[in-house]
């Protein structure tokens, strides 16, 4: 067996221990395969083991990669999620080639995104970034800004808000990384209550994915755990 096929049965058997542990349903946890900085063949050979969904965050080696995949294995249908930050000069080749986006943190990506969706393509599934540790470099929303962000997005006609995701500070200990993810859960539940139809929790990865899950993840990203540690050199 390759080492991503055994990985990807490691990383599942993962997701159903934590999920026993937190009395869910794993078929409520979808995980979403971190494929960035690594070749085409590592996305076809995870496909051949079963895996679908798959996140990238260079939209060049996205596209790349894609075409290399569809020319080399028409035969796979494959899910393509963008995790990464988004240039405003960027978003059509994102509204034509992928089927979710989890990083929208501002109105004028989410309307632009809007506009150029393809009309042969269903909505463009969105989830907002929240900056959830409220650290100044990383991208994401403001908690108090997510509010009226969600009511624009969820608006727009050719997107589909599904939900939230964040990427919480590296946290010293295990305990330490439940308060973010927690957090990010509340305000989900918040924005449910003010009647915005949300079904998404992308939280979660390689180190933290127990953590995400008992705190209501239902998409976790995981990158290292299945493909090995990322050279950025190459
Ligand atoms: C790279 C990346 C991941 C995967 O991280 P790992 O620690 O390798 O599992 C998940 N989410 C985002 C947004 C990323 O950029």
């Amino acid at each position: 067996m390759s080492s991503i096929s055994h990985n990807l049965q490691a990383v599942t058997a993962r997701i159903d221990a934590a999920c026993r542990a937190a009395l869910r349903n794993p078929q409520t946890v979808t995980l979403l395969a971190v494929s960035k900085t690594f070749g085409p063949e590592a996305v076809i050979e995870a496909a051949d083991a079963g895996q679908r969904a798959f996140g990238e965050n260079y939209l060049q080696e996205a596209l790349d990669k894609m075409a290399s995949i569809r020319a080399s294995r028409p035969d796979l249908l494959l899910e393509w999620h963008f995790i990464g930050p988004i240039q405003s000069n960027k978003t059509r080749p994102i509204a034509e080639h992928f089927d979710w986006v989890h990083s929208v943190d501002r109105e004028k990506i989410a309307q632009r995104l809007s506009e150029q969706r393809p009309a042969h393509l269903p909505p463009l599934n969105i989830c907002l970034q929240v900056n959830i540790s409220g650290e100044e470099s990383k991208s994401g929303v403001a908690p108090e800004q997510l509010g009226p962000l969600a009511n624009t997005v969820s608006m727009l006609p050719r997107l589909a808000l599904r939900g939230l995701m964040a990427i919480p500070e590296a946290a010293e200990d295990m305990d330490k990384q439940h308060a973010p993810l927690r957090r990010l859960r509340q305000l989900c539940d918040s924005l449910r209550e003010q009647g915005l139809a949300l079904d998404t929790l992308s939280m979660g990865m390689s180190a933290d994915l127990e953590a995400a899950i008992a705190e209501g993840a239902t998409i976790v990203r995981i990158g290292t755990a299945i493909f090995g540690k990322r050279d950025y050199a190459k």
